[in-house]
């Protein structure tokens, strides 16, 4: 256990929600889509930091970034006059049509942390996650002439017809919306924790690929395969690390076949595992290169921009085939290039040492080190896992199985205690905080999470 001082702690000055915030989601539950999921009765009014205030003056320390999104937290002035500056120029001039500054150098930028010597990169920029999916779905079938991908289960790339289809993570996603994109098949994701075939942990992955060379033996032509998508670490789908070598092998067989590797990095990419891409980790390995890499949430700290990178030998789709009004946003770029410099310290952040990546890797480290020693205390707190800041809590009945009821508890009472966090996966809390998060804020944030499972512990007698 640590020595370090919580300096600060959430600070809820009325029961939850407040009157105000009461107010407020009553209106929005009569006027707002029914399909929003309203899990948390926090309606934020204004950030700073790690901390978010609600309408009515409670204050709470963040454990989820809106999902993985706000990198830098909440007004951050580095962003904001970035946002600021480049709304003062010109906020909109269509990226389709015109070049422009903001996204030339957004480009440079981003594709410095994949090429390779003699190996050029290019970037098409959207608005979303899903949209840099459908543009890297839709350009591996133009470059290759095929039709089929492959994704798996578990996982997360978005909610437009193409997105959805390679989405494998829960059928409510797609009751109802049928029927799907054709030729999309899903094989399981190598979780070591759960590990599909009966296999085990270290052979997870060359199960998953056993299974894959059987499809193409049987009932899917490899010749066909256009592209495998893949989260080189899985975020909705429970914050799950597969086995190191898995990605490697993968991309052997993708080679072997002609077909495309494509790296959804929507929710792991942008530093959040204490590398700029997650599948960067692999480089222990022997290191990976994907054929595409897609990249969207944390790239500008919650303004929306998402990008598709390609190899250039891949983005080989003519003037016209594809493009987007908004896609690219010159005020997005900038808060972009502003989250880039605060990831790779060019401009330093207070008391998160050289750059953001390091900060979540080591900070990371420690939330990962202290919540495995919580494993060992709290049985149903089955699993522990992650890399830097994208770490999975996965909580389990008596017998070891997921256990979703308790997860959901368990979360709303750190909500309560003033901990803002998030559900993914069967049972599994995710812990992503924003990438500022201090020592002192992240031991707050564990004194919370402790005193939540001791008293689930009591409960228990
Ligand atoms: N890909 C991954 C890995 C994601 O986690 C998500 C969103 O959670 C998406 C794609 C879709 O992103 P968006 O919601 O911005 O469309």
């Amino acid at each position: 256990m640590t020595t370090l001082p919580a300096t600060r702690r959430p600070d809820l000055k009325t029961a939850l929600p407040g009157p105000r915030s009461q107010e407020i989601m009553a209106r929005d539950a009569a006027r707002l889509s029914t399909s929003y999921v309203r899990p948390y009765a926090f309606v934020p009014d204004h950030g700073n930091g790690a901390w978010l205030t609600d309408v009515d003056g409670n204050t709470m320390l963040d454990f989820f970034a809106g999902i993985a999104v706000s990198t830098a937290g909440y007004n951050h002035p580095h962003i904001v006059k970035a946002i600021s500056e480049q709304a003062g120029k010109f906020m909109h001039v269509c990226l389709s049509d015109y070049p422009q500054e903001p996204t030339t150098l957004l480009a440079e930028r981003l594709l410095k942390h994949v090429e390779k010597p003699g190996e050029p990169w290019r970037a098409f920029f959207g608005n979303s996650g899903a949209e840099a999916v459908e543009a890297a779905i839709k350009l591996a079938r133009h470059h290759t002439g095929r039709s089929h991908v492959i994704s798996t289960l578990g996982s997360f790339h978005g909610r437009t017809y193409g997105a959805l289809t390679l989405t494998g993570s829960k059928t409510k996603y797609k009751r109802g919306f049928g029927p799907m994109l054709p030729a999309v098949t899903h094989v399981p994701y190598p979780n070591p924790f759960r590990p599909p075939f009966n296999s085990t942990p270290e052979h997870c992955g060359d199960a998953v690929l056993d299974h894959l060379k059987m499809l193409f033996q049987t009932v899917i032509p490899a010749d066909e395969v256009a592209a495998f998508i893949i989260e080189p670490m899985q975020g909705e789908g429970g914050y799950i690390v597969p086995p190191m070598g898995f990605l490697k092998k993968l991309r052997h067989l993708c080679d072997q076949n002609g077909i495309l590797l494509i790296f959804d990095e929507v929710q792991s990419g942008m530093g959040r595992t204490g590398k700029m891409f997650s599948f960067q980790h692999s480089l222990e390995y022997g290191g990976v290169q994907p054929d595409i890499i897609t990249l969207a949430k944390g790239m500008a700290s919650g303004m929306p921009i998402s990008a598709m990178l390609a190899k250039e030998s891949v983005m080989t789709w003519p003037k016209g085939s594809h493009g987007s009004t908004f896609g690219g946003n010159p005020v997005s770029a900038a808060a972009a290039l502003a989250t880039l410099d605060l990831l790779e310290g060019v401009v330093k952040h207070p008391e998160c040492g050289d750059n953001l990546m390091d900060n979540a890797a080591m900070v990371g480290a420690f939330l990962l080190t202290e919540l495995k020693a919580m494993q060992a205390a709290f049985p149903f707190l089955g699993d522990v896992r992650g890399k830097g800041m994208f770490i999975g809590l996965e909580f389990v009945d008596a017998h070891g199985q997921p256990d979703g009821a308790l997860r959901d508890r368990l979360s709303q009472a750190m909500f309560n205690a003033g901990l803002l966090n998030l559900d993914c996966g069967e049972s599994v809390i995710r812990v992503s905080p924003p990438l500022i998060l201090t020592l002192a804020e992240a031991k707050t944030g564990l004194e919370i999470m402790r005193e939540v499972f001791r008293r689930e512990q009591e409960r228990r007698g």
